[in-house]
């Protein structure tokens, strides 16, 4: 068989339907592509239907190109398919209720790293959201470093920390450390964190594929930027694509810090991946006199959001208490990022309540 004739199967594949191809005409790609042994993903790209093919088809891209409504294909080549930009174009925006992550509007996550009392969880909560923040934080399964350091309040944390964000009104995001507690985390949450202890847990992102509620990916101790969006390939393969990215802060051989956060993994991310990515100031400084310079400079170097540590009592906390900032500090962080944000094009929202909008 001459050079030219020889056939080039492809594994995995972007097939772009034309502008003006039909819902029947994407049909039938979906079904002879499924036919070829091949998982398929549906998505919108503009005003294209989009259609991955992955998993174990193979097939040849000139031959696909020629099918009723097809446009292109395109290769693969990256080793992450659904979460890579050739997949989807556009960002991935994520909505729970009137909050979007991915869209124009920097969102703030914050509130403690643990949940301790009803009081604490309620004057951490009533402090951010006065200052600006759309979610509240706060861990009640805990993945410590030592099993004799505190491991969370349990399902009665979970109950505190959503009934105090549905009091002020914001969202609420808490970890989840093992595929047993998805359903009850599930139940409070409105994102689900997994922590950088279990990014390669790959039995629980599986389970994180099969539920819809959104998912925070965070990057894993000594992972590097491959390795943390094969994990959200994981969920995303799953079917969920309700999948943020969460730079934590990386191990290298630096010690003045707890971990260094990667600020350039923030705009890597952004070009490889349509997800949106947040960044982590506080697990990835570790001293609450380095989170605030942290803050700005992910929200400056383009950071859809930020997971932040706040407590009403940094100096009591039961966890995290060092790089934890006392609320007048994040009040005033917020204000801060209200500068920063308009000037790279971004919103951010202006609170108080009586005065919600944006920031430019
Ligand atoms: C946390 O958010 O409190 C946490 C434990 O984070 P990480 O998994 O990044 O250490
Ligand atoms: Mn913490």
């Amino acid at each position: 068989m001459s050079v030219a004739t020889a056939k080039v199967q492809v594994k995995d594949m972007v097939v772009v339907m034309k502008e003006l191809a039909t819902e029947a005409q994407a049909d039938a790609v979906v079904t002879q592509l499924v036919e070829m042994g091949f998982d398929v993903h549906r998505a919108m790209g503009g005003n294209r239907i989009v259609i991955g093919a992955v998993g174990g088809g193979q097939g040849d891209p000139a031959l696909i190109e020629l099918w009723d409504g097809v446009h292109e294909v395109l290769r693969i080549s990256e080793p992450y398919k659904l979460a890579s930009r050739s997949f989807q174009r556009e960002n991935t925006v994520i909505t729970i209720g009137d909050v979007r992550i991915g869209g124009d509007e920097v969102i703030v996550m914050a509130g403690p790293c643990s949940a301790e009392t009803v009081e604490q969880v309620e004057t951490t909560a009533a402090a951010v959201k006065r200052a600006g923040a759309k979610v509240f934080r706060g861990g009640a399964f805990k993945p410590r470093s030592s099993p004799y350091s505190f491991q969370g309040l349990g399902v009665a944390g979970l109950q505190m920390l959503r009934e105090a964000a549905d009091r002020h009104d914001l969202k609420l995001i808490t970890e989840v450390m093992e595929v047993a507690q998805i359903p009850v985390v599930e139940r409070y949450a409105h994102i689900l964190q997994v922590g950088a202890r279990n990014m390669q847990n790959y039995s629980l992102l599986r389970e994180l594929g099969k539920v819809r509620t959104p998912v925070l990916l965070k990057r894993g101790l000594s992972a590097t930027i491959e390795e943390w969006l094969m994990s959200a390939e994981y969920i995303l393969a799953g079917g969920n694509m309700n999948v943020m990215l969460c730079e934590r802060g990386i191990r290298t051989f630096e010690s003045y810090t707890r971990n260094t956060l990667d600020i350039s993994a923030i705009p890597v991310v952004q070009q490889l991946s349509h997800l949106p990515v947040i960044s982590d100031p506080s697990h990835g400084t570790g001293r609450r006199d380095k989170v605030v310079a942290m803050a700005r400079a992910s929200v400056a170097a383009g950071a859809d959001g930020l997971l932040v540590e706040v407590h009403c009592d940094p100096d009591h906390a039961v966890s995290d208490g060092a790089q934890s900032l006392f609320p007048q500090q994040f009040d005033q962080l917020m204000g801060e990022l209200r500068i920063i944000a308009p000037a790279i094009g971004r919103g951010i929202c202006v609170e108080p309540a009586s005065r919600r909008g944006w920031g430019h």
